[in-house]
């Protein structure tokens, strides 16, 4: 596991470079993004899909302001990890702890995404599996002979060790493999802290609505950026919550827009 770029929720730090003055005296909510470069269920499949295309790494630290966006991963050639367009990325619900407008705010904010990046979405239904960063990308016990869905849930931080709670608001753990095309974003799990209640909506203020288009939009490749007018600015801000022009960039860039990416199968002891 990679640990990338990561907002200690014990410290309440800013990423290297981050204005120093925080936006909001009273309730610090920090958005992060724990990323996880080609979890295996094997050591060999590791192996055998590094043979498939250069080497996937997390991007460190936010991207500047000037750049608009950054993407979560990039290959050794620099080309970002995207999910196939072409495909419809599934996703599964943990709604143990689900809040009153959950789904309500969770389709909107998936409608918002899939417009600003042509992906789409298919609701597999609910679940009993908690997030874990240990999860396994591939489980087919419990989803077939495929990569496990997306897993989306507000879960209080005792029940799973993602790192939600001490002001971290959500977590976003995507999973990316190499691929001759340039790396393909494979399963991931976004995680709401279920523990620290936000208002329900996209309005003015702390939302659950901005958390959930910030910790989608990293499972989907977007990484930080240093520009607070942005959804992927890693700290939540006091405006209505809608995707700015930079998030909308990347979001294009790693989109419909750039072509279908087929994504590589899961190989296990191969
Ligand atoms: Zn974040």
């Amino acid at each position: 596991m990679h640990p990338g770029y990561f907002v200690a929720p014990s410290s309440g730090a800013l990423p290297p470079g981050a204005p120093r003055t925080s936006r909001l005296p009273l309730l610090l909510v920090l958005l992060a993004a724990l990323v996880v470069v080609a979890v295996p269920t094997t050591m060999l499949a590791q192996r055998a899909r590094a043979a498939d295309g250069p080497e996937v790494r997390a991007v460190e630290g936010p991207a500047a302001a000037a750049a608009g966006w950054g993407p979560t991963y990039v290959d050794a050639k620099g080309r970002p990890a995207r999910w196939d367009p072409c495909s419809p990325i599934g996703y599964v619900v943990q709604a143990g702890w689900i809040p009153d407008a959950g789904r309500r705010d969770l389709t909107e904010a998936l409608r918002r995404l899939s417009l600003a990046s042509g992906l789409s979405f298919v609701d597999e239904g609910d679940t009993d599996e908690l997030p874990s960063q240990l999860r396994s990308s591939y489980q087919p016990a419990r989803y077939g002979e495929r990569w496990a869905p997306l897993l989306i849930g507000w879960v209080p931080p005792g029940v799973t060790d993602v790192g939600v709670g001490g002001g971290v608001q959500g977590m976003s753990l995507s999973y990316a493999v190499p691929g001759r095309t340039g790396p393909s974003l494979v399963s991931g799990q976004v995680v709401l802290d279920a523990g620290n209640r936000l208002a329900a909506g996209f309005g003015p203020g702390t939302t659950d609505g901005e958390v959930l288009l910030h910790e989608l939009a990293h499972a989907v490749g977007l990484g930080h950026v240093l520009d607070p007018t942005q959804v992927m600015y890693p700290q939540t801000t006091h405006s209505e919550s809608e995707f700015g022009a930079g998030d909308r960039a990347g979001l294009a860039a790693l989109g419909a827009p750039a072509g279908c990416h087929p994504v590589p199968p899961p190989r296990v002891n191969s």
